[in-house]
Protein backbone atom coordinates (compact mmCIF):
# COMPACT_ATOMS: atom_id res chain seq x y z
CA UNK A 1 0.00 0.00 0.00
CA UNK A 2 1.43 3.24 -1.22
CA UNK A 3 1.67 5.55 2.08
CA UNK A 4 3.27 9.47 3.45
CA UNK A 5 5.98 9.30 5.97
CA UNK A 6 6.04 12.22 8.55
CA UNK A 7 8.67 12.91 10.82
CA UNK A 8 8.80 15.68 13.85
CA UNK A 9 12.28 16.02 15.17
CA UNK A 10 11.15 17.02 19.01
CA UNK A 11 12.94 17.92 21.79
CA UNK A 12 12.68 14.91 23.89
CA UNK A 13 12.24 12.76 20.92
CA UNK A 14 11.99 11.69 17.07
CA UNK A 15 8.66 10.36 15.96
CA UNK A 16 7.52 8.99 13.13
CA UNK A 17 4.15 8.42 11.38
CA UNK A 18 2.84 6.50 8.40
CA UNK A 19 -0.57 7.39 6.65
CA UNK A 20 -2.02 6.26 3.40
CA UNK A 21 -2.54 8.38 0.77
CA UNK A 22 -6.19 9.17 1.91
CA UNK A 23 -4.77 10.30 5.28
CA UNK A 24 -5.63 7.28 7.68
CA UNK A 25 -2.88 6.76 10.34
CA UNK A 26 -2.08 3.44 10.04
CA UNK A 27 1.25 3.71 12.95
CA UNK A 28 3.31 5.65 15.18
CA UNK A 29 6.71 5.24 16.70
CA UNK A 30 8.90 7.63 18.62
CA UNK A 31 12.65 7.32 19.58
CA UNK A 32 14.34 9.41 22.49
CA UNK A 33 16.99 11.50 22.47
CA UNK A 34 19.13 13.15 25.56
CA UNK A 35 19.23 17.10 26.17
CA UNK A 36 22.37 18.10 28.09
CA UNK A 37 23.25 21.48 29.88
CA UNK A 38 26.61 22.18 30.00
CA UNK A 39 25.77 25.80 32.39
CA UNK A 40 23.05 27.08 33.70
CA UNK A 41 21.00 28.39 31.27
CA UNK A 42 22.38 26.35 28.21
CA UNK A 43 20.60 23.94 26.48
CA UNK A 44 22.15 21.69 23.64
CA UNK A 45 21.56 18.54 21.50
CA UNK A 46 23.75 16.20 19.28
CA UNK A 47 22.56 16.38 15.81
CA UNK A 48 23.57 13.17 15.17
CA UNK A 49 21.40 11.74 17.95
CA UNK A 50 18.50 13.36 15.74
CA UNK A 51 19.78 11.24 12.99
CA UNK A 52 20.40 8.01 14.54
CA UNK A 53 16.55 8.72 15.95
CA UNK A 54 14.82 9.45 12.79
CA UNK A 55 16.25 5.80 11.13
CA UNK A 56 15.42 3.95 14.37
CA UNK A 57 11.57 5.52 14.32
CA UNK A 58 11.61 5.12 10.65
CA UNK A 59 12.49 1.78 10.55
CA UNK A 60 10.35 1.02 13.32
CA UNK A 61 6.98 2.34 12.00
CA UNK A 62 7.25 0.75 8.60
CA UNK A 63 7.64 -2.74 10.60
CA UNK A 64 4.48 -1.72 12.76
CA UNK A 65 2.37 -0.60 9.55
CA UNK A 66 3.18 -3.82 8.13
CA UNK A 67 4.34 -1.33 4.56
CA UNK A 68 6.75 -2.49 2.12
CA UNK A 69 9.74 -0.09 2.08
CA UNK A 70 9.31 0.66 -1.43
CA UNK A 71 6.10 2.31 -1.20
CA UNK A 72 6.70 5.10 0.25
CA UNK A 73 5.73 8.08 -1.94
CA UNK A 74 7.24 11.39 0.05
CA UNK A 75 8.67 12.15 3.25
CA UNK A 76 7.87 15.58 5.33
CA UNK A 77 9.79 16.76 8.22
CA UNK A 78 8.83 18.80 11.27
CA UNK A 79 10.92 19.99 14.67
CA UNK A 80 11.86 22.05 17.31
CA UNK A 81 12.08 25.67 16.06
CA UNK A 82 15.08 27.75 16.66
CA UNK A 83 17.78 25.40 16.95
CA UNK A 84 21.21 26.03 15.35
CA UNK A 85 23.77 23.04 13.82
CA UNK A 86 27.29 24.67 12.76
CA UNK A 87 28.65 22.56 9.55
CA UNK A 88 31.33 22.48 7.88
CA UNK A 89 31.04 21.09 3.93
CA UNK A 90 31.85 17.45 4.70
CA UNK A 91 29.19 15.96 2.46
CA UNK A 92 25.69 14.27 4.01
CA UNK A 93 27.16 11.12 4.74
CA UNK A 94 29.38 11.95 7.53
CA UNK A 95 27.80 15.57 8.55
CA UNK A 96 29.64 16.13 11.49
CA UNK A 97 28.43 19.00 13.31
CA UNK A 98 31.19 21.66 14.73
CA UNK A 99 29.82 21.61 18.30
CA UNK A 100 26.04 20.06 19.80
CA UNK A 101 23.15 22.29 18.89
CA UNK A 102 22.40 25.28 20.25
CA UNK A 103 18.46 24.64 21.30
CA UNK A 104 14.80 26.60 21.38
CA UNK A 105 15.33 26.75 24.75
CA UNK A 106 18.80 27.76 25.46
CA UNK A 107 19.16 31.33 27.53
CA UNK A 108 22.67 32.54 26.96
CA UNK A 109 22.16 35.11 24.14
CA UNK A 110 20.87 37.92 26.09
CA UNK A 111 23.78 40.15 25.29
CA UNK A 112 23.45 39.10 21.26
CA UNK A 113 19.88 39.87 21.04
CA UNK A 114 20.36 43.70 22.28
CA UNK A 115 23.24 43.43 19.83
CA UNK A 116 20.86 42.56 17.09
CA UNK A 117 17.67 44.99 17.82
CA UNK A 118 20.76 47.86 18.22
CA UNK A 119 22.12 47.21 14.92
CA UNK A 120 18.48 47.17 13.20
CA UNK A 121 17.91 50.15 14.55
CA UNK A 122 15.69 49.68 17.52
CA UNK A 123 12.70 47.24 18.79
CA UNK A 124 9.96 48.30 16.47
CA UNK A 125 12.04 48.27 13.49
CA UNK A 126 13.25 45.06 13.92
CA UNK A 127 9.72 43.63 14.53
CA UNK A 128 8.84 45.76 11.21
CA UNK A 129 11.92 43.92 9.36
CA UNK A 130 11.55 40.44 10.30
CA UNK A 131 8.00 40.05 12.24
CA UNK A 132 9.42 39.59 15.94
CA UNK A 133 11.75 41.20 18.46
CA UNK A 134 15.17 39.60 19.22
CA UNK A 135 14.65 36.48 21.91
CA UNK A 136 17.15 34.38 23.09
CA UNK A 137 15.78 31.10 22.10
CA UNK A 138 16.12 32.42 18.28
CA UNK A 139 18.54 31.42 15.84
CA UNK A 140 20.01 34.84 14.65
CA UNK A 141 21.75 35.39 18.53
CA UNK A 142 23.07 31.95 18.49
CA UNK A 143 25.09 32.40 15.67
CA UNK A 144 26.41 35.74 17.17
CA UNK A 145 27.14 33.84 20.07
CA UNK A 146 28.99 31.01 18.45
CA UNK A 147 30.88 33.75 16.37
CA UNK A 148 32.33 35.77 19.28
CA UNK A 149 32.67 33.10 21.78
CA UNK A 150 34.19 30.20 19.62
CA UNK A 151 35.44 32.25 16.78
CA UNK A 152 37.45 28.81 15.49
CA UNK A 153 34.02 27.18 15.06
CA UNK A 154 32.52 30.08 13.23
CA UNK A 155 35.51 30.44 10.99
CA UNK A 156 35.08 26.65 9.71
CA UNK A 157 31.09 26.68 9.72
CA UNK A 158 29.56 27.18 6.03
CA UNK A 159 26.07 26.25 6.82
CA UNK A 160 23.97 26.83 9.50
CA UNK A 161 20.80 24.34 9.52
CA UNK A 162 17.46 24.35 11.48
CA UNK A 163 16.60 20.88 13.21
CA UNK A 164 14.79 19.01 10.51
CA UNK A 165 17.22 20.49 7.69
CA UNK A 166 19.71 19.15 9.27
CA UNK A 167 17.83 15.44 8.91
CA UNK A 168 16.44 16.88 5.16
CA UNK A 169 20.91 17.28 4.28
CA UNK A 170 21.23 14.09 5.66
CA UNK A 171 18.32 12.23 3.83
CA UNK A 172 19.36 14.13 0.42
CA UNK A 173 22.76 16.58 0.35
CA UNK A 174 20.51 19.25 -0.40
CA UNK A 175 20.74 22.34 1.97
CA UNK A 176 17.12 23.74 1.92
CA UNK A 177 15.16 25.53 4.32
CA UNK A 178 10.71 26.38 4.40
CA UNK A 179 9.42 29.61 5.67
CA UNK A 180 7.57 28.64 8.85
CA UNK A 181 10.75 27.37 10.02
CA UNK A 182 13.02 29.99 8.63
CA UNK A 183 10.43 32.75 9.95
CA UNK A 184 12.09 31.98 13.60
CA UNK A 185 15.34 32.56 12.69
CA UNK A 186 15.20 36.34 12.79
CA UNK A 187 16.69 36.49 9.61
CA UNK A 188 13.24 36.09 7.39
CA UNK A 189 11.70 38.83 5.80
CA UNK A 190 8.25 37.26 7.16
CA UNK A 191 6.02 39.72 4.43
CA UNK A 192 7.58 38.73 1.97
CA UNK A 193 8.87 35.36 2.73
CA UNK A 194 12.61 35.75 1.50
CA UNK A 195 15.74 36.13 3.32
CA UNK A 196 16.31 39.27 5.05
CA UNK A 197 19.53 40.28 3.21
CA UNK A 198 19.67 43.43 4.01
CA UNK A 199 19.45 42.34 8.05
CA UNK A 200 21.63 39.36 7.61
CA UNK A 201 24.45 42.40 6.04
CA UNK A 202 24.24 44.28 8.50
CA UNK A 203 25.53 41.79 11.28
CA UNK A 204 28.20 41.32 9.41
CA UNK A 205 26.94 37.68 8.34
CA UNK A 206 27.45 36.05 4.90
CA UNK A 207 24.23 35.23 2.90
CA UNK A 208 25.60 31.87 1.90
CA UNK A 209 25.27 30.40 5.21
CA UNK A 210 21.72 30.19 4.71
CA UNK A 211 19.62 27.56 2.95
CA UNK A 212 17.36 28.40 -0.53
CA UNK A 213 13.79 28.82 1.20
CA UNK A 214 10.66 27.56 -0.28
CA UNK A 215 7.13 26.85 0.46
CA UNK A 216 6.41 23.96 2.65
CA UNK A 217 5.16 21.55 0.39
CA UNK A 218 7.60 21.96 -2.09
CA UNK A 219 9.80 19.09 -2.58
CA UNK A 220 13.52 19.79 -1.34
CA UNK A 221 15.15 16.90 -2.82
CA UNK A 222 15.36 12.90 -2.65
CA UNK A 223 16.51 10.05 -0.70
CA UNK A 224 19.78 9.37 -1.45
CA UNK A 225 21.03 5.81 -2.02
CA UNK A 226 22.84 5.80 1.28
CA UNK A 227 20.36 7.65 3.25
CA UNK A 228 17.58 5.21 1.89
CA UNK A 229 20.07 2.07 3.13
CA UNK A 230 19.80 4.00 6.90
CA UNK A 231 16.25 4.41 7.10
CA UNK A 232 14.99 0.88 5.56
CA UNK A 233 13.60 3.17 2.83
CA UNK A 234 14.44 3.01 -1.53
CA UNK A 235 16.55 5.80 -3.02
CA UNK A 236 14.60 8.59 -4.88
CA UNK A 237 11.58 8.84 -2.32
CA UNK A 238 10.83 12.80 -2.37
CA UNK A 239 11.17 14.63 0.71
CA UNK A 240 9.34 18.13 0.66
CA UNK A 241 10.30 21.42 2.63
CA UNK A 242 7.79 20.64 5.99
CA UNK A 243 7.14 22.51 8.57
CA UNK A 244 8.23 24.22 12.32
CA UNK A 245 6.82 22.21 14.68
CA UNK A 246 3.75 24.73 15.56
CA UNK A 247 3.04 25.30 11.44
CA UNK A 248 3.28 21.56 11.30
CA UNK A 249 0.51 20.85 14.34
CA UNK A 250 -1.37 23.54 12.70
CA UNK A 251 -2.24 21.50 9.33
CA UNK A 252 -2.29 18.28 11.37
CA UNK A 253 -5.09 19.85 13.12
CA UNK A 254 -6.55 21.98 10.42
CA UNK A 255 -5.79 25.65 11.65
CA UNK A 256 -5.30 26.32 7.42
CA UNK A 257 -8.40 28.91 6.98
CA UNK A 258 -9.12 32.52 8.35
CA UNK A 259 -11.23 32.30 11.30
CA UNK A 260 -9.70 29.62 12.85
CA UNK A 261 -7.39 29.15 15.75
CA UNK A 262 -5.64 26.51 17.94
CA UNK A 263 -5.18 26.57 21.68
CA UNK A 264 -2.83 23.62 22.41
CA UNK A 265 -2.44 23.22 26.57
CA UNK A 266 0.57 21.28 26.88
CA UNK A 267 3.07 21.88 29.77
CA UNK A 268 3.31 25.17 28.08
CA UNK A 269 0.36 26.78 25.95
CA UNK A 270 0.19 28.11 22.82
CA UNK A 271 -2.67 30.17 20.70
CA UNK A 272 -2.53 30.08 17.34
CA UNK A 273 -4.11 31.29 14.74
CA UNK A 274 -4.21 31.43 10.91
CA UNK A 275 -3.72 34.86 9.08
CA UNK A 276 -4.53 35.71 5.75
CA UNK A 277 -2.16 38.62 5.98
CA UNK A 278 1.45 39.47 7.81
CA UNK A 279 -0.42 41.40 10.42
CA UNK A 280 2.67 42.45 13.55
CA UNK A 281 1.78 43.18 17.38
CA UNK A 282 3.96 46.58 17.63
CA UNK A 283 4.89 45.26 21.00
CA UNK A 284 6.15 42.09 20.22
CA UNK A 285 3.87 39.77 22.49
CA UNK A 286 2.79 37.46 19.96
CA UNK A 287 4.97 35.88 17.18
CA UNK A 288 4.03 36.72 13.34
CA UNK A 289 5.27 34.10 11.12
CA UNK A 290 4.88 32.21 7.57
CA UNK A 291 2.51 29.53 8.33
CA UNK A 292 2.85 26.25 6.47
CA UNK A 293 -0.19 26.90 3.61
CA UNK A 294 1.33 28.60 0.93
CA UNK A 295 1.15 32.47 0.57
CA UNK A 296 -0.41 32.57 3.89
CA UNK A 297 0.29 33.40 7.91
CA UNK A 298 0.21 32.64 11.48
CA UNK A 299 0.27 34.45 14.70
CA UNK A 300 1.02 32.73 17.90
CA UNK A 301 1.70 33.20 21.01
CA UNK A 302 3.40 31.19 24.43
CA UNK A 303 2.38 30.97 27.56
CA UNK A 304 5.52 28.93 29.43
CA UNK A 305 3.51 26.95 32.09
CA UNK A 306 0.64 26.35 31.42
CA UNK A 307 -0.20 22.59 31.86
CA UNK A 308 2.45 22.65 33.46
CA UNK A 309 0.73 25.08 36.98
CA UNK A 310 -1.42 22.24 37.11
CA UNK A 311 1.25 19.39 36.67
CA UNK A 312 3.01 21.06 39.53
CA UNK A 313 -0.43 21.16 41.45
CA UNK A 314 -0.02 17.61 40.99
CA UNK A 315 2.99 16.49 42.07
CA UNK A 316 3.41 18.75 45.12
CA UNK A 317 0.13 18.79 46.55
CA UNK A 318 -1.81 15.83 45.09
CA UNK A 319 0.48 13.14 46.58
CA UNK A 320 -3.19 11.37 47.74
CA UNK A 321 -4.51 11.86 44.33
CA UNK A 322 -1.55 10.39 42.71
CA UNK A 323 -1.55 7.74 45.27
CA UNK A 324 -5.65 6.94 44.42
CA UNK A 325 -5.40 7.54 40.68
CA UNK A 326 -3.19 4.26 40.80
CA UNK A 327 -4.67 2.16 42.69
CA UNK A 328 -7.92 2.74 40.65
CA UNK A 329 -5.67 2.76 37.60
CA UNK A 330 -7.65 6.82 36.66
CA UNK A 331 -5.40 9.39 35.60
CA UNK A 332 -4.73 11.64 38.79
CA UNK A 333 -5.80 14.80 36.68
CA UNK A 334 -9.18 13.67 36.41
CA UNK A 335 -9.33 12.99 40.28
CA UNK A 336 -8.26 17.26 40.60
CA UNK A 337 -10.48 18.36 38.22
CA UNK A 338 -13.48 16.45 39.57
CA UNK A 339 -12.64 18.51 42.96
CA UNK A 340 -11.94 21.38 40.91
CA UNK A 341 -15.78 20.73 39.82
CA UNK A 342 -17.30 21.51 43.09
CA UNK A 343 -15.59 25.43 43.63
CA UNK A 344 -17.86 28.23 41.89
CA UNK A 345 -16.70 29.89 38.43
CA UNK A 346 -14.04 32.89 39.99
CA UNK A 347 -13.50 31.18 43.31
CA UNK A 348 -14.59 33.84 45.11
CA UNK A 349 -12.06 36.04 44.64
CA UNK A 350 -9.02 33.67 44.20
CA UNK A 351 -6.36 33.69 41.18
CA UNK A 352 -3.63 32.21 40.28
CA UNK A 353 -0.51 33.24 38.62
CA UNK A 354 0.76 30.81 36.06
CA UNK A 355 4.16 32.33 35.94
CA UNK A 356 5.64 29.23 37.01
CA UNK A 357 9.58 29.29 34.75
CA UNK A 358 8.61 33.13 34.20
CA UNK A 359 6.38 34.13 31.20
CA UNK A 360 7.10 34.79 27.48
CA UNK A 361 3.13 35.67 26.33
CA UNK A 362 1.78 37.78 27.29
CA UNK A 363 4.63 39.27 29.63
CA UNK A 364 7.94 38.30 28.39
CA UNK A 365 9.61 38.60 31.80
CA UNK A 366 11.80 35.63 32.89
CA UNK A 367 11.59 37.20 36.43
CA UNK A 368 7.53 36.78 36.81
CA UNK A 369 6.42 34.62 39.74
CA UNK A 370 3.74 32.57 40.10
CA UNK A 371 1.25 32.38 43.12
CA UNK A 372 -2.19 32.78 44.52
CA UNK A 373 -3.80 36.12 45.76
CA UNK A 374 -7.24 36.63 46.96
CA UNK A 375 -6.94 33.74 49.58
CA UNK A 376 -9.76 34.03 52.87
CA UNK A 377 -10.45 31.71 55.55
CA UNK A 378 -13.07 30.37 53.81
CA UNK A 379 -11.46 29.18 50.73
CA UNK A 380 -11.11 25.51 49.90
CA UNK A 381 -8.16 23.21 47.86
CA UNK A 382 -11.07 23.06 45.36
CA UNK A 383 -10.90 26.66 44.81
CA UNK A 384 -7.24 26.21 45.12
CA UNK A 385 -7.40 23.25 42.25
CA UNK A 386 -10.23 25.53 40.26
CA UNK A 387 -7.90 28.84 40.48
CA UNK A 388 -5.05 27.16 38.40
CA UNK A 389 -7.32 25.79 36.10
CA UNK A 390 -8.72 29.45 35.91
CA UNK A 391 -5.51 31.18 35.70
CA UNK A 392 -3.76 29.37 32.87
CA UNK A 393 -7.04 29.78 31.36
CA UNK A 394 -6.84 33.75 31.63
CA UNK A 395 -3.43 33.88 30.55
CA UNK A 396 -4.26 31.41 26.86
CA UNK A 397 -7.58 34.40 26.75
CA UNK A 398 -4.73 37.27 26.97
CA UNK A 399 -2.67 35.70 23.86
CA UNK A 400 -6.30 35.49 22.33
CA UNK A 401 -7.19 38.98 23.09
CA UNK A 402 -3.87 40.43 21.76
CA UNK A 403 -4.68 38.78 18.38
CA UNK A 404 -8.48 39.77 18.25
CA UNK A 405 -7.05 43.18 18.86
CA UNK A 406 -4.70 42.84 15.88
CA UNK A 407 -7.65 42.77 13.81
CA UNK A 408 -7.62 38.60 13.25
CA UNK A 409 -11.20 37.43 13.53
CA UNK A 410 -11.67 33.62 15.57
CA UNK A 411 -14.76 31.86 15.10
CA UNK A 412 -13.39 28.60 16.52
CA UNK A 413 -11.01 27.70 18.40
CA UNK A 414 -9.92 23.98 18.34
CA UNK A 415 -8.62 22.72 21.77
CA UNK A 416 -5.05 19.96 21.61
CA UNK A 417 -2.39 18.76 24.28
CA UNK A 418 -3.26 17.27 27.66
CA UNK A 419 -5.61 19.87 28.74
CA UNK A 420 -8.03 19.27 25.98
CA UNK A 421 -8.85 15.53 27.73
CA UNK A 422 -11.31 17.34 30.39
CA UNK A 423 -14.84 18.47 29.59
CA UNK A 424 -15.18 20.43 32.57
CA UNK A 425 -11.83 22.81 31.22
CA UNK A 426 -13.04 22.74 27.54
CA UNK A 427 -16.47 24.29 28.66
CA UNK A 428 -14.23 26.78 30.95
CA UNK A 429 -12.34 27.77 28.15
CA UNK A 430 -15.48 28.77 25.66
CA UNK A 431 -16.56 30.63 28.23
CA UNK A 432 -13.43 32.02 29.29
CA UNK A 433 -12.21 33.20 25.47
CA UNK A 434 -15.98 33.44 24.86
CA UNK A 435 -15.93 31.98 21.43
CA UNK A 436 -17.08 28.34 20.41
CA UNK A 437 -14.41 25.72 21.07
CA UNK A 438 -13.88 22.31 19.26
CA UNK A 439 -12.62 18.83 19.07
CA UNK A 440 -11.49 17.34 16.19
CA UNK A 441 -10.71 13.85 14.53
CA UNK A 442 -6.69 14.49 14.57
CA UNK A 443 -4.75 14.12 17.10
CA UNK A 444 -1.22 13.00 16.08
CA UNK A 445 -0.19 16.89 15.66
CA UNK A 446 2.81 17.92 13.60
CA UNK A 447 4.38 14.14 12.27
CA UNK A 448 0.61 14.16 10.60
CA UNK A 449 0.91 17.78 9.22
CA UNK A 450 3.85 17.05 7.72
CA UNK A 451 2.41 13.35 6.12
CA UNK A 452 -0.15 15.69 5.00
CA UNK A 453 2.33 18.42 3.54
CA UNK A 454 3.95 15.55 1.69
CA UNK A 455 0.81 14.03 -0.05
CA UNK A 456 -0.02 17.98 -1.20
CA UNK A 457 3.72 17.99 -2.79
CA UNK A 458 3.66 14.49 -4.41
CA UNK A 459 0.23 14.80 -5.73
CA UNK A 460 -1.97 13.11 -3.54
CA UNK A 461 -4.33 16.18 -2.88
CA UNK A 462 -4.12 19.28 -4.99
CA UNK A 463 -3.54 21.83 -1.50
CA UNK A 464 -3.17 21.87 1.95
CA UNK A 465 -7.10 23.23 2.06
CA UNK A 466 -8.31 20.08 -0.01
CA UNK A 467 -6.25 18.24 2.15
CA UNK A 468 -7.26 19.05 5.94
CA UNK A 469 -11.18 19.15 4.16
CA UNK A 470 -10.61 15.68 3.14
CA UNK A 471 -9.24 14.05 6.81
CA UNK A 472 -10.41 16.66 9.22
CA UNK A 473 -13.41 16.25 10.74
CA UNK A 474 -14.91 18.46 13.91
CA UNK A 475 -16.37 15.87 16.58
CA UNK A 476 -17.08 18.18 19.24
CA UNK A 477 -18.53 22.12 19.33
CA UNK A 478 -18.93 23.73 22.73
CA UNK A 479 -20.85 27.44 22.67
CA UNK A 480 -20.05 29.67 25.47
CA UNK A 481 -22.23 30.19 28.35
CA UNK A 482 -23.33 33.89 27.71
CA UNK A 483 -23.72 34.36 31.56
CA UNK A 484 -20.69 32.27 32.34
CA UNK A 485 -18.28 34.51 29.31
CA UNK A 486 -19.69 37.67 31.29
CA UNK A 487 -18.73 36.24 34.58
CA UNK A 488 -15.52 35.36 33.10
CA UNK A 489 -14.58 38.64 31.69
CA UNK A 490 -15.27 40.78 34.52
CA UNK A 491 -12.99 38.37 36.40
CA UNK A 492 -10.45 38.43 33.56
CA UNK A 493 -9.90 42.30 34.10
CA UNK A 494 -9.16 41.56 37.35
CA UNK A 495 -6.25 38.68 37.11
CA UNK A 496 -4.81 41.55 34.20
CA UNK A 497 -4.34 43.88 36.96
CA UNK A 498 -2.34 41.84 39.36
CA UNK A 499 0.68 41.41 37.17
CA UNK A 500 1.35 45.31 36.15
CA UNK A 501 1.02 45.53 39.84
CA UNK A 502 3.42 42.94 41.38
CA UNK A 503 6.37 43.31 38.88
CA UNK A 504 8.54 45.07 40.35
CA UNK A 505 8.18 43.03 43.14
CA UNK A 506 9.42 39.73 41.41
CA UNK A 507 12.89 40.69 40.66
CA UNK A 508 13.29 41.05 44.23
CA UNK A 509 11.64 37.62 45.31
CA UNK A 510 13.76 36.13 42.46
CA UNK A 511 16.30 37.41 43.93
CA UNK A 512 15.87 35.41 47.24
CA UNK A 513 16.30 32.43 45.43
P1 LIG B 1 3.52 17.78 26.82
O1 LIG B 1 3.60 19.25 26.53
O2 LIG B 1 4.26 17.44 28.07
O3 LIG B 1 3.77 16.89 25.65
P2 LIG B 1 0.61 17.02 26.96
O4 LIG B 1 0.03 17.62 25.73
O5 LIG B 1 0.52 15.55 27.17
O6 LIG B 1 2.05 17.51 27.26
O7 LIG B 1 -0.12 17.76 28.18
C1 LIG B 1 0.26 17.54 29.51
C2 LIG B 1 -0.54 18.47 30.41
O8 LIG B 1 -1.93 18.32 30.13
C3 LIG B 1 -0.38 18.16 31.87
O9 LIG B 1 0.69 18.90 32.43
C4 LIG B 1 -1.72 18.58 32.46
O10 LIG B 1 -1.70 19.93 32.83
C5 LIG B 1 -2.70 18.42 31.31
N1 LIG B 1 -3.50 17.18 31.42
C6 LIG B 1 -3.12 15.91 31.14
N2 LIG B 1 -4.15 15.05 31.33
C7 LIG B 1 -5.21 15.79 31.71
C8 LIG B 1 -6.57 15.51 32.05
N3 LIG B 1 -7.04 14.25 32.04
N4 LIG B 1 -7.36 16.53 32.39
C9 LIG B 1 -6.89 17.80 32.40
N5 LIG B 1 -5.63 18.12 32.10
C10 LIG B 1 -4.80 17.15 31.77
Amino acid sequence: MAYLLGVDIGTSGTKALICDLKGKVLATATSEHDISSPQPGWSEQDPRQWWSAVCKATKAVVKKAGVKPNACKGIGLSGQMHGSVFLADDGHETAEPLRPALLWNDQRTAAQCVEIEKTAGGRKKLINMVGNPALTGFQAPKILWVRQHEPKVFEQTKHVLLPKDYIRYRMTGEYATEVSDAAGTLLLDVKKRAWHKGLIRKLGLDASLFADCVESHVVTGELTPWAAKQLGLVQGVPVVGGAGDNAAGAVGNGIVKRGVAMASLGTSGVVFAHADEPVLDPQGRVHTMCSAVDGKWCVFGCMLSAGGSLQWFRNHMAKAEIAAAKRKKVDAYDLLLSEAVRAKAGCEGLMFLPYLTGERCPHPDPMARGGWIGLTARHTRADMIRSVIEGITFGMTDALRIMQGMGINIKTVYLTGGGSRSAFWRQLQADAYNVPVGLTNSTEGAAYGVALLAGVGTGAWKNIAQATRAVIDETERLKPDPGAAKFYAQAHTAYDALYPALRDNFPQLASLA
